[in-house]
């Protein structure tokens, strides 16, 4: 089967847009952002721009839909009012991507500073159940995908065990599976580069999250040292990730149920074409 392959795209003149762009670049799968990354307000998505979404995405087999939660929404705030505010926010994330019709919701668990990393693995939780609570998604495709962060001081989700801890939490009140990030899981210190270091880290992905729950890998090269706790993203084949783990990545078994959406730098008009086409071709390549 084709791998699924994609970038998260921007929607200037209607989300739907971003279908046919995906398919000018060779993608079969994307992410976008269903409100300003940076607004706590959005509007609600017209049903018939829905529909317009679903009709082109059929015809033009594009999917998984992924949508990426703002930025702004912290789930696990020690600010009683930043909570409040972030679990209206998700909600309205919910909202947006169930009437999208979309697949799949990432979001960053993110930071408990201020609190101890028990406490904040018990607020996201919280939060996350009160944001989906009553919101009509049963019998859809529709999962929640938590991602790992690149580690930093505060941050929740920086290793394998918190992403599958507060899954394990949120099992019983909302759909929830997993979103791993290369250039987050390799400058979180696991190793995805030597051959033997990318067997140890898939074994214990697959013994605490479990790879058939990793629903979509974000694929970003990393511009920064494993271990460095620095997440900034670079094009595929040009950091310190390479090329060689991205071709494994797209040929591991383990993943072939897993959609693959590049985050990568926009520098200069091509590169969205490029960086599709870079997995593509890896995708493509059989392994030596
Ligand atoms: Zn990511
Ligand atoms: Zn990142």
């Amino acid at each position: 089967m084709q791998r699924r392959i994609g970038i998260h795209l921007g929607t200037s003149g209607g989300a739907w847009n971003a279908v046919e762009r995906a398919r000018e670049i060779g993608a079969n799968t994307f992410q976008f952002f269903s409100s300003s990354p940076r607004m706590w307000r959005a509007p609600k998505v017209a049903p018939e721009h829905a529909e317009k979404m679903r009709a082109m995405r059929t015809q033009a087999d594009v999917g998984p839909l992924v949508i990426h939660t703002s930025y702004l929404v912290n789930v696990c705030s020690q600010n009683e009012e930043v909570r409040q505010k972030s679990t209206d926010a998700f909600r309205g994330e919910i909202e947006r991507a169930l009437a999208w019709g979309a697949e799949y919701l990432v979001l960053h668990p993110g930071s408990w500073k201020g609190l101890t990393r028990d406490e904040g693995l018990r607020l996201a939780a919280e939060t996350i159940s009160r944001s989906i609570d009553g919101l009509p998604w049963q019998g859809t495709p529709f999962h929640i995908l938590i991602e790992n962060t690149a580690g930093a001081e505060f941050s929740l989700g920086g290793s394998f065990e918190q992403v599958a801890e507060l899954v394990h939490r949120l099992r019983t009140n909302a759909p929830v599976a997993v979103c791993l990030d290369t250039c987050h899981t390799h400058v979180a210190g696991y190793d995805l580069v030597s051959d033997s270091g990318y067997e140890e880290t898939m074994r214990l992905a697959e013994s605490t999250i479990g790879c058939a729950n990793v629903r979509v890998w974000h694929c970003n090269d990393a511009k920064a040292e494993r271990g460095s706790k620095l997440d900034r993203h670079e094009h595929i084949g040009a950091g310190t990730i390479g090329n060689a783990p991205f071709q494994r990545l797209l040929h591991d078994a383990r993943f072939a149920h897993s959609a693959f959406i590049a985050e990568t730098p926009v520098d200069a008009p091509d590169d969205e074409l490029r960086n599709v086409q870079a997995l593509r071709k890896l995708a493509e390549t059989p392994l030596a």
